[in-house]
């Protein structure tokens, strides 16, 4: 890549890094062999991360404080006003077709490797997320349709998405049905024509209303009169903001009116809509109700969401990852300059003060980010390659492997990045001590903007009891099995490289067996209610054996090469197996003791 977004500043994300990650660890390049991105070579996933990286440092940068102090609003005719930037940047990443990157051919996109364009994407969420959350939402609704929708549904939708005239959201959540979705109360009732009527309202739609795009396409959950209760009574439909003429044109409005906008600690740049569907102001052809389009087959709304949820996961676990990503660089560059205080061993006035990444306590802060931030990306691209193998391995049996190791890692992907980047997040701001704590550095706006990951998409919690409820459990265990002998694999390669490559993978071994001796554990007892009690126990422990077998997979990478940025990778692997690592011993035997503290407790104890 060109080193010179490696000095932008604020500094977004380490261009040397993603180049280690992509091409000496994951091997990205050897994908160009593969009938699916045989057009594709080292030079154009280059061109398209440069590519990326610019629009970055030039379009979404400038924009960043600006858009947390001047939120959206709406405006006394109802619309709702953003920042002309955003709409400038949107208009920028759409025309320089990254929104089509992964796409295939055939819908008008460029079939680069999944991997490749998440790493691109890195840069946009990196720099500005507020912005980039629009990019997001559309490619994830633009897959959807892609895959499931009918190919006049993918011409009328998908292919404006794509080239950023129109932009999408994901319509699930109502005021009274969040993590529960079986509870959606949003009707959906079919005309004659074959289109439906849809009425009801939508809570904390991201993107849900705005003037930046010629149109807004709404995925939207809802239920038919006499669906099958819970989630398997779910229908998916879309529902333009607009809706189109004969020849795709857009023509008048739907009846999708917004409620009003919430508020947000961060991430305020993108809207969040509560969205009221069939409301009575507008009635297309003089009838109640939204017009909407059913999207595949009645009641396969949430199977055809979750399809995409792996996707959409990863994407939200490297958002969380690219604001940790850039307030680490960001703290990095401030405790190289900050002077304060003298060396530890010498205390006396005549020694000069030095800066603050000399003392260790700072280091210790630099270094925890540092690998919290790094294998976060890892992880993340690792996840994206596996997305690449569901595409294009060459067998059943390995696209197979891929996609359940993909279902088993997913909600870690999302989960851990938002966790911990979050702390990172929060070091950061203690590297700059009490300008940190002000609005004159970014480190506190990032940190408010990451809260939001692990609340959206699915919480911590859901996470949780989706990893040990259903993804441990999924063909009999097999995904668990694969990843476990995979962590094996590693420890095993990595012991014959000696130490301290020895000493991790032993201590990395052990922790896998551990996983395995857990979990039979928890689901063997005969008491499942207490095994999900400590679901997230389960999650953030395992979280860190994978992310213990991300840095031991990097460090193997790294073997043999010397130079700054390699060493820089062996002491933060370093830093997890010694600081980090260890911490799962409590965890596990707190797991392995089948806990009952938060289940044996009277609420009137509170
Ligand atoms: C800024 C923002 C953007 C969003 N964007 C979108 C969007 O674009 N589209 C969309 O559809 N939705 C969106 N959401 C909604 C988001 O997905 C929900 O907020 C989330 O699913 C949680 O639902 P809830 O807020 O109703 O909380 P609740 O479901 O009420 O959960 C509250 C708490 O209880 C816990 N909890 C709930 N059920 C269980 C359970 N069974 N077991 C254990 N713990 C449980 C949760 O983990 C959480 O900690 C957004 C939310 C925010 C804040």
């Amino acid at each position: 890549m060109k080193r010179i977004y490696a000095d932008s500043r604020p500094p977004l994300l380490n261009p040397r890094d993603i180049d280690f990650l992509l091409y000496e660890w994951l091997d990205v390049a050897a994908l160009c062999d593969r009938p699916r991105y045989r057009e594709h070579s080292v030079q154009s996933f280059d061109s398209m991360l440069d590519l990326a990286a610019e629009i970055a440092v030039k379009r979404l940068v400038p924009h960043f404080k600006t858009a947390d102090a001047r939120e959206p609003y709406v405006n006394p005719d109802g619309t709702v006003a953003t920042l002309p930037e955003m709409k400038d940047a949107l208009s920028a990443v759409g025309g320089a077709g990254l929104l089509a990157g992964e796409f295939d051919y055939e819908v008008d996109g460029y079939q680069i490797p999944y991997v490749v364009s998440r790493a691109a994407t890195a840069w946009l969420q990196a720099a500005n997320n507020s912005t980039a959350a629009y990019l997001g939402l559309t490619i994830a609704n633009a897959h959807l349709l892609a895959r499931y929708g009918n190919k006049e549904q993918i011409d009328t939708w998908v292919r404006p998405m794509l080239d950023g005239r129109y932009l999408g959201t994901m319509c699930l959540s109502e005021p009274h049905a969040g993590s529960s979705l079986a509870n959606i109360a949003t009707k959906a009732v079919r005309e004659d024509d074959g289109t439906y009527r849809i009425t009801g309202t939508k809570m904390w739609i991201s993107g849900g209303d705005h003037e930046m795009s010629d149109n807004i396409v709404h995925l939207v959950l809802a239920k038919t009169p006499g669906s099958p209760a819970g989630v398997k009574g779910i229908s998916l439909f879309i529902v333009p903001k607009y809706l189109v003429d004969d020849n795709g044109h857009r023509s008048r409005r739907n009846a999708v009116v917004l409620g009003g906008l919430n508020h947000k600690m961060g991430s305020r740049g993108t809207t969040n809509a509560l969205l009221n569907f069939g409301d009575e102001s507008i009635t297309p052809d003089g009838r109640a109700g939204a017009v909407g389009y059913l999207v595949g087959q009645e009641f396969e709304g949430l199977a055809l969401m979750f399809h995409m949820m792996n996707e959409s996961r990863i994407s939200v676990g490297l958002a969380a990852t690219a604001q940790g990503y850039t307030a680490y660089l960001q703290a990095l560059s401030y405790a190289r300059t900050r002077l304060q205080g003298r060396p530890l061993s010498r205390t006396a006035d005549s020694v000069g003060e030095v800066a603050i990444i000399s003392h260790p306590d700072v280091r210790r802060m630099l270094l925890a980010q540092k690998s919290y931030v790094e294998g976060a990306l890892a992880l993340c691209l690792y996840c994206s390659r596996l997305v690449d193998e569901t595409l294009s391995a060459p067998t059943d049996a390995d696209r197979g492997d891929a996609l359940l190791l993909l279902e088993l890692l997913t909600p870690i992907a999302k989960s851990w990045p938002a966790q911990w980047c979050v702390e990172a997040n929060s070091l950061a701001i203690q590297v700059h001590g009490g300008y940190g704590y002000t609005r004159d550095y970014n480190v506190e706006q990032l940190y408010r903007d990451n809260r939001l990951n692990s609340i959206h998409e699915g919480t911590h919690g859901i996470q949780a009891l989706d990893l040990l409820g259903r993804k441990v459990l999924m063909d009999s265990g097999r995904g668990l099995r694969l990843l476990l002998d995979k962590i094996l694999q590693t420890a095993s390669l990595a012991s014959a490289l000696g130490d301290p490559l020895t000493q991790w993978a032993a201590a990395l071994a052990s922790a896998a067996r551990r996983v395995e001796h857990t979990t039979g554990l928890l689901w063997n007892n005969g008491d499942p209610g207490g095994a999900l009690a400590n679901a997230t126990l389960y999650l953030e422990t395992v979280g860190h054996v994978v992310m213990a077998w991300v840095w031991l997979e990097q460090a193997v990478a790294a073997h043999g090469n010397t130079g700054g940025f390699y060493d820089g990778k062996r002491i933060a692997a370093q830093y997890f197996f010694r600081y980090e690592l260890p911490k799962t011993t409590a965890q596990f035997d707190l797991l392995d003791s089948a806990d009952r503290t938060t289940t044996d407790l009277d609420e009137a104890w509170f």
